[in-house]
This record gives C-alpha cells, structure tokens and sequence, in this order.
C-alpha cells in the first residue's frame, strides 16, 4: 500500500510539474490561472506523499503540514482558475479581501498548531505491520476544513451554474470540470470521515489538476465543432453538397437541395442532376474551381464552383465538397459598372478610351483588311452652344450620335466619342460609301421646338496603311486631313495624305527654330526695287527670305503661311521692320534718298499694338516717317474695321506712308477704299495674267489706276513681268513699277550694288 500510493503520488507530482512546463507553452489568456493551479497542487501532494512515504511521526507531522497549508493556497488558485475558466470576476473587492483575509488567518493558525496544539494531532496507527500516522483534528483544522470546503462548494455552485445555463453544446466544458470537482469533494469527504491512514483523495486533486490543464488548454470541442459547421453548411446561402470516398453525394444543404431540384435526403440523384445543370461539372477527385453561366440573355445565371478534396490526419481521401455560389447578382452588377466606365453617358456612345481598345482588337483580328479611321468634328460647336444654350448643344450632339449609330452600324464599324464635340469611326475601307456620306452631311439640320441650326460636320479620314501605330495617332492623322477642309462648307470628307504629315513636320520644324533663326540673322531682308516711270530707283519693298544652315534657301511661301496660322508671324515682321530701320537708318547717314515698304500681316494686329511698335522704331532709328511705308492687304480691314481705320489714320497722322498691297488679287471692296486714308495702291499684275479676256482686264487696270487718282491715291503696278505690261502700264498713267521685268528680289549688298551700277539708281 505504502509503495503503491508513494508511486502514485511521485508520478501526480512528475504529472503535475509536466504539465505546469507545456502551461508556459501556450499563450492562451487562461494560461496563467492554470499554471498557478498547477504549482500550487505539488505542495499538498508531496505532503502526502512525505505521509505515507515516512513512517516517521515528526516527518510525517511536517507532511500534514504541508498539507493543509498548500491545501488553503490550491483552494485560492481553484477560486481564480473558476473565474477565469467560467470568465467571470470577484463579484466586489470586499469578498476578495474577506476570501485572502480567511486564508491567511487560516494558515496562520495552523502555523501556530505547534504551539497551541489547536488544529491537529497525529497518532500512530499499525496497518499491514507498518506505521502509519493518522490525524485527529481539534477546532483549528474543523476551522480550515470549513474554509476549504466553503470556497470548494462556491466554486462547484458556479460550475453548476454555468453547466446548466450554458447550451447543451457548450455545457460539456463545464460538466467535465465540475465532475471531476466533484469526484475529488466526495473521496476528500470520505477521507475525512472514514479516517482512514491514507488520503486518497489526494490522487482526485492530481488527477483535477491534469484534467484542467487538458481541458483548459488542449481540448477541442470536437462534437461542438461538428455541430457548429452542420449549422453553418445547413445556413449558407451557396448550395453545397458532399461526397463520399466512391463520389456518391451523401448530404446537401438547402440551397443545394432546391438548386439541384431533389427530393430531401434522396440524393442519390445529385450528380446526374449537376451534370444537368452545370455542363463544366466533371467528376474529378482533384480540386477545382470554374466558373458557368446557365441560361442566356437577361436570364443568365452566373455561377462559381468549386470541388475540394477532404483528407484525414494522414492526408488520405475521405470525401470531397462541391459548393455552387451563384454570382449573378456580382456579374450584373460588375456588368453595369463597366457599361458605364465603357459608354459616354450623354451619346451611349464608346467613350474615347474604349474605343481605342475596340479599335486596337478590331485590327489586330482582321490584319488582311483595310481600315478607314474616321475623325467627325462639329465645326463651331462652341457657336452653336453660346447661342442657344447647352441644352440644344447637348441635343446636336445626340443628333450627330445618331446619325453616326444610323450611318455605319451596318458596315461592321467601331465608333465612339473622342471628347466635347469629336466623335471617332473604325471601319473597312470597302464599307465606306463617301457619296451617301457627303449627301447626308451635306444637308445636317437639327431642329428642337423652334429652333433649328444646320450643323457643319467635317470628317478627316486616315486609311490605316501602318496598322501598328497608336490609335492616337492614326486620329491624329485623321485630325491632320481635317484641317484642311477647315473653311468649306462644300466639302466635308478629306482624305489623310503622307504630304500632310510632311507637312505638319515641317511646320514644326521650322516653328522650332525660329527663335534662333532670327537671332542668328539666318532670316534676312531681300529687296526689291520699285522704279518711277523713268525707271529710276525710288525705293524697295523689304521681302523676307530664310538662309536655312541645312535646308538651305527658303522663300517666304515655305514658311509665311505657316507662322501666320501658329501667330509667330509677328516675331518675324517685327524682325523685318527693324531690319528695314536699320538700312534705312545707314541709308539715310550715307545721303541715299530711297524708301522701304514693308509688309504687314492681319495676324500682327493680335498680337501687337502695330502703330505703336512702328513708331517706336522710327523713333528709335531717327528715321523720317515718309520713308517707312506699310504695307497692309485689304484683309485687314476684315475684322474690326473701327479699330483698324484708327490705327491707320494715326499712322498717317504720325507721316507713314500706308499702301494697299496685292489689289485685285483677292477680295476687293472698292466701297471701302473710299473711306480708307492710304495713299497708295499696289495692284497686283496676276489678275492680268490669271484673266481668260485680257481686254476686259486691261480696261479693268485702266478704271483702277484713273479711280486711284481721283481718290487721290497713286497706283503701282507690281508683278510687271515684260516690257509691253510696262508701257501699257505707263500709257494708262501709272508712275510706280516693281517687278521681275526690273529686277528680282535680292539682298541688301546686291541692292545697293545693283543701284551704284544702274548710274545713280535707275533700272531698265
Ligand atoms: P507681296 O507682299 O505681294 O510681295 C510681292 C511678291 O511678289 C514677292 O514674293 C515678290 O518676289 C513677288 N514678285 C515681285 N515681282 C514679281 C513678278 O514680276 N512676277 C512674279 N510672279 N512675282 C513677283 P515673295 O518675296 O515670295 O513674297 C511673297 C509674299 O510673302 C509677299 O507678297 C508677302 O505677302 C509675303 N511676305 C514676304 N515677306 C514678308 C514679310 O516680311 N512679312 C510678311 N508678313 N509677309 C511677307
Ligand atoms: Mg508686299
Ligand atoms: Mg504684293
């Protein structure tokens, strides 16, 4: 007996002390309460195990010591350990007071039990031939056994407690907890009662102590667990249903139920159900995932599937699961989401970027067939908007959106909006039929209540003969065919040609360099002389040329244009105008009588004050005002006539002398002339020459030059290429000539040289 129960003893107190290591382990918030549980059960235990073990009164009295002592602080450990396990707090600060105040007084009191003999007394009895010593309790120990026994049953009544109000399911980790409490209660009460030398229950403590280190700490609510997924797989909204080993579907839920339309707990007809419905489904032990749409159009069900193997601990196949999530509610949604990223919301119509990827696909499918990109641009859309307002302009654009849906839906085009009032088209070149296009442009009038506004709409058209460039640019080139229909009203196709490319590389070639073309002087005066009817040299008019360092000689028709369209037209004639000072400025130093005219574009007047940047620069050379003449042409006179008028009295006023140049090349208002202050008019000699009835146009010179005179203005004829236009000319009274039939235009050294040789200035 002796041995047995000092092994059992030594294997709880080895048991206990193991555990009390794995506690340390784990890092769950009960731990701590565990651990102390655990150290504190090894006193009362060696206690018991020096009772039994040593035969001995003295040893075996400090045994009971250690007993009853470790006893009082494993009852405080149980206390905490029932909170924290049953998560509750001390109830008020008071009771835990009270509880520790007992305790101490009661291990106080059988400290002092040597003393006062109070608590305990052991007296030796002989079992088995052996000695052992059993306790005869006085007051103290009834005293420690009412405390140890009232915090034991509070602990108890709270296990009672939470097993019963807790769900059944839960209640399991309660019951095994007070069970064990209460199997060690009953052997401590017999223990007591029977007196027996040997306490057993001391081996229900070990065994508590091991049990609530399982249970706190490693137990795992398996059959809670299993109901738990039950009801959630039996809850779920996705339909599920599971497979035996031999993939014979053994359960579904609800949803998997009603989808699959079977019989509940029949489901022996499952999987030819599924394969039914689902014509992905495949019977494959691996998992997998994919994705099934069932049923078409708005009735479209989309659905997600996923089958998934189930192993065992060692990763054998017990069975798998199939879950069916429908997602169309998702996909609809998603759906509308991209039709909205994808569609402008005012046409419906692709928006630009979607376009671009349609358009990028549509070529890349079809390489063998050729492709038209078309640009749409409403011209003047922003007149259309100011005047009747953004409603009617929003209403032109759903006209034109419709026009383009109606137009190209049936010639497999792609089209979308580019932005504000552009509008692009992919098409097959075939598919094209500019005819019924340009008829149906031709007469664009879009009418809403009482107002009606035909509409200009343009279209740039870029066959794609690189069908690797961005989309961007292939619009860009679309844009560049554009342009140049930009002013008609007859026309509304142009066609892409690699000229225009060409040329807008050059424009911007050039643009680029102007800056440090002027300063490095690459841009020079070139005069040309303008004779009197003698044909003597009276002066020169200042013609711009372009010493290019690698494109060599440029003649303003090459680059004139472009700047006026760009506006650095105005960098350049200021550059002109102060070239024309300075010779005049040298001219004037070296006694030499002679004037320069020089040339002043419309687009100068938007980006400068003229008359006062031409004063300026008289002041600033002392030039004589009579000396400077400036050109303007009538076109001029087109925009803001007010204004202009002023600007050229006040030129006049100031001594500059203002002439009309190119008159009769282009639009003529004789009505105005009468009103203008010039005092000279440059008709250009191309309206002889471009004339089919040279009579006609002769007598129409002869009419000008008489009218210049009475309007006291002097005529010169320039462009006069022979010598029968040069007396012609001189017969009808004109006194000015300048053209190639005297000289060309050249530059200022070959001037000055060719008036020394022609003696003192005179030409022919
Ligand atoms: P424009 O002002 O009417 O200048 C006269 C143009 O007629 C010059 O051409 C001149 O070379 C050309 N010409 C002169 N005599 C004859 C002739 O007998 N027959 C023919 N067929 N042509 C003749 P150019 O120098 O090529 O200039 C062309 C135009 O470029 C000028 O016409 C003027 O409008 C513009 N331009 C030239 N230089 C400047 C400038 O510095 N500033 C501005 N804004 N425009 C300029
Ligand atoms: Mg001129
Ligand atoms: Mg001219």
């Amino acid at each position: 007996m002796r041995i047995l129960f000092s092994i059992i003893f030594l294997v709880q107190i080895i048991a206990l002390a193991v555990c009390g290591f794995y506690a340390r382990k784990s890092h769950k918030e009960i731990a701590p309460s565990v651990r102390k549980l655990l150290r504190y059960l090894i006193p009362p235990v060696i206690g018991n195990l020096i009772i039994v073990a040593s035969g001995n009164k003295l040893i075996s009295t400090v045994g009971c010591y250690i007993y009853f002592i470790g006893m009082d602080f494993v009852i405080l450990a149980l206390l905490l350990f029932t909170f924290s396990y049953c998560r509750l707090s001390w109830p008020s600060r008071k009771l835990r007071y009270f509880v520790l105040a007992v305790l101490t007084i009661d291990v106080g009191q059988l400290l002092l039990n040597p003393f006062f003999h109070h608590a305990f007394r052991t007296e030796a009895i002989l079992v088995d031939g052996y000695n052992y010593y059993r306790l005869i309790p006085y007051a103290g120990q009834t005293f420690h056994r009412v405390v140890v026994y009232a915090i034991y049953l509070s602990a108890v009544i709270i296990f009672i407690f939470k097993t019963f109000r807790s769900s059944r399911i839960n209640s399991e980790r309660y019951s095994v907890i007070l069970f064990v409490m209460l199997f060690t209660g009953i052997i401590q009460t017999f223990y007591i009662f029977s007196r027996a030398p040997i306490d057993v229950s001391m081996i229900g403590y070990g065994l508590f102590g091991i049990l609530v280190f399982y249970f706190s700490l490693y137990y795992r609510p398996l059959r809670l667990m299993d109901r738990m997924l039950a009801g959630i797989a039996a809850e779920m909204n996705e339909a599920l249903f599971l497979f035996d080993s031999n993939n014979r579907c053994i359960w579904a839920n609800k949803p998997g139920i009603e989808m699959a339309g079977l019989k509940s707990n029949d489901f022996d007809e499952a999987e030819e159900k599924l394969s039914n419905l689902f014509s992905q489904y495949a019977d494959k032990k691996d998992d997998w995932t994919t994705t099934q749409i069932s049923g078409s159009g708005k009735d479209a069900k989309h659905y997600v599937l996923e089958k998934h193997a189930v192993k065992d601990d060692r990763d054998r196949f017990i069975g798998s699961f199939l879950s069916v999530r429908d997602i169309t509610e998702q996909q609809n949604a998603l759906e509308e989401e991209k039709y909205i990223a994808r569609h402008d919301s005012l046409t419906d119509l692709y928006t630009r970027e979607y376009l671009y990827d349609r358009m990028k696909n549509t070529l890349e499918k079809n390489p063998a067939t050729l492709y038209y990109v078309i640009f749409a641009d409403i011209r003047e859309f922003k007149i259309i908007n100011d005047i009747f307002g953004n409603e009617f302009g929003d209403f032109v654009l759903l006209n034109i959106a419709d026009w383009i849906r109606n137009t190209f839906t049936q010639s497999d085009a792609v089209f979308g909006r580019l932005a504000g009032d552009t509008f692009g088209i992919l098409l097959p070149k075939e598919k094209f039929d500019p005819e019924v296009v340009e008829n149906s442009l031709s007469s664009f009038v879009v009418r809403k209540g009482n107002a009606s506004h035909s509409v200009l709409v343009h279209l740039g058209v870029y066959e794609v003969n690189e069908p690797d460039i961005k989309i961007s640019v292939m619009f860009d080139r679309a844009h560049m065919a554009l342009s140049s229909i930009r002013d008609q009203y007859k026309t509304h196709i142009a066609y892409y040609d690699d000229n225009m490319r060409e040329k807008v590389l050059w424009n911007q070639h050039i643009s680029s360099q102007l800056h440090n073309a002027i300063k490095e002087r690459q841009l020079q005066p070139y005069l040309q002389p303008i004779v009197d009817q003698n044909g003597t040299i009276v002066g020169a008019e200042a013609l711009v040329r372009w010493i290019h360092p690698t494109d060599g000689f440029l003649s303003p028709a090459m680059f004139v244009p472009v700047f006026e369209n760009n506006g650095m037209i105005s960098e350049v004639d200021q550059y002109m105008w102060q070239c024309a000072c300075e010779i005049l400025a040298r001219w004037e130093k070296e006694g030499i009588d002679r004037f320069i005219s020089i040339n002043i574009s419309p687009k100068d007047f938007y980006f400068m004050d003229v008359a006062e940047v031409i004063k300026n620069l008289a002041k600033q050379y002392s030039i004589s005002p009579g000396k400077l003449r400036i050109e303007i042409t009538e076109t001029v006179m087109m925009a803001d006539i007010n204004t202009r008028m002023s600007l050229l009295h006040d030129l006049k006023q100031n001594g500059f002398y203002v002439e009309i140049d190119d008159f009769g090349s282009g639009y003529s208002s004789l009505n105005m002339l009468k009103d203008m202050p010039v005092d000279l008019l440059k008709i250009d000699m191309a309206f002889l020459s471009k004339s089919n009835n040279e009579q006609k146009a002769e007598k129409i010179i002869h009419n000008i030059i008489n009218m210049s005179y009475d309007l006291g203005i002097s005529p010169l004829s320039e462009g006069v290429e022979t010598e029968t236009q040069y007396h012609m000319l001189s017969q009808m009274g004109c006194q000015l000539f300048q053209g190639y039939y005297f000289a060309k235009p050249m530059s200022v050294t070959d001037f000055e040289t060719y008036c020394r040789q022609n003696s003192g200035c005179t030409a022919k």
